[in-house]
C-alpha cells in the first residue's frame, strides 16, 4: 500500500489509474480505524478495482468546543490495518494544504443539513461537505462508500451528488457494531469501564422503540419517552436529541411508518458524544 500526503500526487496516481482501465473506490475517514471502517474498505474492494481511504481529521467539520484536538490517532496500526484491508493508497493529506489561507470556497446542502446532528452542530455538515467535494475531485473516484453509522450524513452526500452532477456511485454500508450492539466508532477509545456500559443506551434505545413499533406503538411521543427513559436510567448520559424522522427528507414525524428511521445523539460523561440510528419498524 503507498502512502500519498500530497494532493498533486494522488492525482496523478489516480489518472494513471483510470488511464489503464482501473476503476477507483475511495473510502473518506478520520483514522483510527476499527472494524467498521475496515468493512467500508473491504465493500469498496468488491466494487473497484483499487481501493483508496483517506485519512483527514477535518478541522472545519468541527465546532470550537468539540474534540478536534484530542481526536483519537495511531497512524502505524491504521497504516497496518488499511493494508490488511487491501486499500492500494492511504491518502493523508496535509490541512495547509487543503485549506490554504487564501480558500474561499465552501460546498453546503441546504435543507437536509437543518435537522438532527445538523441542529445540534452548527456548520458541520458545510465542513463535511466541503471535504468530500474536494476529495472526489482530488481523488477522482468511481464510487465512494459511507457507512450508515452516520446517516444524515450519507442523504446529504447523496444530495450533494445529484445537485452537482457528480457522477460517482455511494454506496451505503450497513452500522458494524460491538457484540454488546454498541456501535462502532472511533470515539469509543474514549469511553471508562462505566461510561462503556452507559454507552449501550444508545443501541438499547433503538431496540426498544423496534419492539415497542412492531407491538404496534407507532406514536413519536410515546417512542420518545420510552428511549429517554432508558437514557435517563443511565449514569452519565445525557440525551442531545431523539428523532423520528422520514428517512429519505430527513423531516421529523409524528407517527410511524416503514418509512421511519429513527436517530439518537447522546453525551456520555458530559464529553462524548457518541451517534446511532436505525429502521423503526423492520
Ligand atoms: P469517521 O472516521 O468516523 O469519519 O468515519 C469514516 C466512515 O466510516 C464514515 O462513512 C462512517 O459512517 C463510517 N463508519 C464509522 N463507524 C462505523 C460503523 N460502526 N459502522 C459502519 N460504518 C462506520
Amino acid at each position: 500500500m503507498e502512502i500519498i500526503r500530497t494532493i498533486n500526487e494522488m492525482t496523478a496516481w489516480s489518472r494513471a489509474q483510470s488511464a489503464r482501465g482501473k476503476s477507483i473506490g475511495l473510502v473518506p475517514t478520520m483514522g483510527y480505524f476499527h472494524e467498521g471502517h475496515l468493512s467500508l474498505m473491504r465493500r469498496a474492494g468488491q466494487k473497484a478495482d483499487r481501493v483508496v481511504v483517506s485519512l483527514f481529521v477535518n478541522p472545519i467539520q468541527f465546532g470550537p468546543e468539540e474534540d478536534l484536538s484530542t481526536y483519537p490517532a495511531d497512524f502505524a496500526r491504521d497504516q497496518e490495518l488499511a493494508a490488511q484491508a487491501g486499500a492500494a493508497v492511504l491518502f493523508v493529506p496535509d490541512a495547509a494544504d487543503m485549506y490554504p489561507d487564501d480558500s474561499r470556497t465552501t460546498v453546503a446542502v441546504s435543507g437536509l443539513t437543518d435537522y438532527l446532528c445538523g441542529a445540534d452542530r452548527p456548520g458541520h455538515f458545510a465542513g463535511v461537505t466541503t471535504v468530500v467535494c474536494k476529495l472526489f475531485h482530488i481523488v477522482q473516484p468511481d464510487l465512494a462508500v459511507f457507512g450508515s453509522k452516520d446517516f444524515q450524513q450519507l442523504v446529504v452526500i447523496r444530495r450533494m451528488c445529484t445537485d452537482l452532477n457528480m457522477n460517482i456511485r455511494i454506496f451505503a454500508h450497513p452500522i458494524v457494531r460491538e457484540d454488546d450492539g454498541l456501535a462502532m466508532s472511533s470515539r469509543n477509545a474514549y469511553l471508562n469501564t462505566s461510561q462503556r456500559q452507559s454507552a449501550l443506551c444508545l443501541s438499547v434505545a433503538i431496540r426498544s422503540a423496534r419492539t415497542l413499533a412492531a407491538s404496534g406503538e407507532l406514536n413519536v411521543e410515546q417512542l420518545t419517552a420510552a428511549c429517554q427513559k432508558i437514557i435517563g436510567s443511565c449514569p452519565d448520559a445525557e440525551t442531545d436529541y431523539i428523532s423520528f424522522f422520514n428517512r429519505d427528507t430527513l423531516q421529523p414525524v409524528t407517527r410511524i411508518d416503514d418509512q421511519t428511521r429513527m436517530a439518537l445523539a447522546v453525551r456520555i460523561g458530559n464529553r462524548v458524544r457518541l451517534i446511532d440510528n436505525g429502521q423503526v419498524l423492520v
